[in-house]
């Protein structure tokens, strides 16, 4: 990554002719990063009739004012999608006054990457070549740091007002013609969708992935299945903390509480937050290597075995039914 330009995108509003506080303290952020990264800071803006671009403290700024309609959820993802495969950026910030915590999630499930709300910090470790996110965890009560594979969509928490003044660039300004094309091949749009249509609450065969199942491939081929039987997926909070799965699917208190006919719950412990978005299922069926698992006091089938010798034979049964 060292050497070439890094370009980190901040998705921002202005506010009576002035950037926003939220969008002024979030490119303040990331200008405090490490001046050997050449660090290019994009500014993204649907709306920018009234403003002054030419000497804003970014590099870039583009304009997505023809992106139209009342969904303003819907016109951010579409600018985010169009930015993203146009200028491959290694993070994007959301600092719009409203709908952060709806815009981030959906932005990261669009772009199948990680999403993280709230972040305290993000730094440059140079050691590993990556950026890392910092936010707190727990109610406040410990600070996680992730480190970031690839594009990341982030949101900081704005609690302290920034009193330092940045320097204005000699901004380029980019009004983005959006009708022309958008090469989005790579961007999956079918976990959305299959959220949507189906419906994780409402669906009657709900499988939940644990920390358990090892790694993003394995939750990608448990989804695979899924939709084969028209299960729903969903995943736990390490899960999701992962990117394993998007926030939308997280399963206990703090996302889902679901009631299917039946639970497929595979590689959880079964912590009391997430039991507590379970319990009303018909059936549950858990899936732990370890026999003492908390999980399985609350199972109705508890099967004592690795997940991956279970998701190996759901999809041996499953390329059998394919070839036939
Ligand atoms: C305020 C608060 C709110 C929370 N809200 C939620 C919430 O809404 N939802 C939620 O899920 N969590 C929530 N949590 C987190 C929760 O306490 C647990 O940390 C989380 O549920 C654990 O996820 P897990 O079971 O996937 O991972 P782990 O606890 O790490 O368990 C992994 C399990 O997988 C088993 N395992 C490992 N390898 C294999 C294998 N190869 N095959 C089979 N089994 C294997 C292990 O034996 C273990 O039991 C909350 C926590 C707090 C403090």
């Amino acid at each position: 990554m060292m050497g070439s330009d890094m370009r980190i995108g901040i998705i921002g509003e202005f506010e009576n002719g002035s950037l926003s506080r939220k969008t002024y303290d979030s490119i303040f952020k990331v200008s405090q990063l490490n001046n050997a990264l050449n660090l290019v800071i994009d500014l993204i803006v649907l709306d920018a009739s009234e403003e002054r671009l030419d000497s804003l403290p970014c590099d870039t700024v583009f304009v997505y004012d023809q992106i139209r309609g009342n969904d303003t959820v819907g016109r951010y993802i579409k600018a985010i999608e169009h930015y993203y495969s146009h200028c491959s950026p290694s993070m994007i910030i959301v600092c719009t006054r409203n709908d952060v915590e709806l815009i981030v999630p959906k932005a990261a499930t669009q772009l199948s990457s990680s999403g993280f709300l709230q972040c305290d910090a993000i730094e440059f470790d140079e050691s590993m070549d990556k950026f890392i996110i910092s936010k707190s965890v727990y109610g406040g009560n410990a600070q996680a740091h992730y480190s970031i594979e690839k594009t990341a969509i982030l949101s900081f928490n704005h609690n302290q007002k920034i009193k330092e003044k940045l320097n204005a660039k000699n901004t380029s300004i980019k009004n983005i013609d959006y009708k022309c094309s958008c090469n989005n091949d790579f961007i999956a749009n079918k976990e959305i969708d299959y959220i949507e249509e189906q419906g994780l609450e409402k669906s009657e065969f709900v499988i939940v992935c644990g920390r358990g199942i090892g790694n993003k491939a394995a939750v990608e081929e448990i989804c695979r299945w899924a939709e084969t039987v028209g299960a729903a997926v969903g995943g736990t909070k390490k899960v999701v903390d992962h990117g394993w799965l998007s926030i939308h699917q997280l399963i206990g208190q703090t996302g889902l509480m679901i009631a299917p006919k039946i639970c497929l719950v595979l590689g959880a412990s079964g912590a009391t937050p997430f039991i507590n978005g379970i319990i009303g299922s018909e059936k549950i069926i858990a899936v732990n290597s370890d026999l003492n698992a908390r999980i399985f006091d609350y199972a109705d089938i508890a099967v004592v075995e690795d997940c991956a010798v279970i998701t190996a034979g759901l999809l041996e049964k499953l390329n059998n039914f394919i070839k036939k």
